[in-house]
């Protein structure tokens, strides 16, 4: 596997790639476990050359506090990633990515302010932004997205299209702990007493109760609900367990 820090050392390699060649690519921000590997294994097997992007993207924290503790390390990434048979990792710094200080941005105005968005201000300009950057470097014709973050998935499947980027999104299933937790680098912040509570989020999602009810059993649970909306077939929540914000969704039954 070869590291690649900025975008011309990247397009050099990139010019000498036989265009029949499939590139997929996983956009990540480190921290890497079970549910990122399930991604870069899709791409690995479904293309000819898999790229995985490294980058703590700032401007996608509304947050200062969770962007300083977000538990990521680099040489425990670039094994993981090395092992997975990824051919280039490409970790470029805050100058690579934003020589323009972050002055131009990608803004979609409706569903980016629902949900997630709504508690958030400015997170998906930042996904957005950051991705698009990604995929104007990278070009990739394939690239991989967890359903994890099914609202992210599908403003960026918006995205492609409304500026007609010729690249094929593959959004991909949540990986769960056999607990039914949804796997996150976020949970490694919680103590043993928040990992033993926090698969209650799923389990209580899938329950057969109003919205109402939800939020209630949540609270009692410990959490302290961001929200929980249904919107376009899907249950989608946001809660906090011991400081940490745990996001999950599922597929409306019926
Ligand atoms: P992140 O590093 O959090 O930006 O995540 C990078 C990619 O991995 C995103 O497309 C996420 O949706 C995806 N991802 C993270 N956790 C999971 C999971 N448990 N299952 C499936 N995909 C995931």
């Amino acid at each position: 596997m070869k590291i690649i820090h900025t975008p011309e050392e990247w397009k050099k390699i990139r010019s000498g790639i036989a265009s029949d060649k499939k590139i997929g690519f996983v956009p990540t921000m480190g921290g890497l476990h079970n549910g990122h590997l399930s991604l870069v294994q899709k791409c690995h097997k479904e293309n000819d050359i898999s790229v995985v992007s490294v980058y703590l993207n700032p401007t996608q924290f509304n947050d200062k506090n969770d962007l300083l503790t977000y538990p990521a390390n680099f040489e425990d990434d670039s094994a993981l990633l090395e092992k997975a048979g990824v051919d280039y990792l490409f970790a470029p710094d805050y100058s690579a990515m934003y020589p323009d200080g972050y002055t131009y941005k990608v803004i979609e105005t409706d569903f980016s302010q629902k949900l997630c968005g709504a508690k958030r201000p400015g997170h998906f300009d930042g996904v957005l932004t950051i991705v698009m950057k990604l995929f104007n470097i990278i070009r990739p014709q394939n690239a991989y997205f967890g359903e994890k973050d099914f609202q992210q998935y599908v403003l960026l499947d918006g995205m492609v299209k409304a500026f007609f980027m010729d690249i094929h999104l593959v959004p991909c299933p949540i990986v769960r702990e056999e607990n039914g937790l949804a796997i996150s680098s976020r949970n490694r912040k919680l103590s043993e007493k928040g990992l033993a509570a926090a698969p209650k989020l799923h389990e209580i999602l899938e329950n057969e109760s109003s919205l109402e009810q939800k939020k209630n059993e949540l609270e009692s649970s410990g959490f302290t609900v961001d929200y929980i909306t249904e919107h376009n077939g899907r249950l989608y929540a946001a809660a906090f367990l011991e400081g940490v914000r745990l996001i999950d969704n599922i597929p409306l039954k019926g």
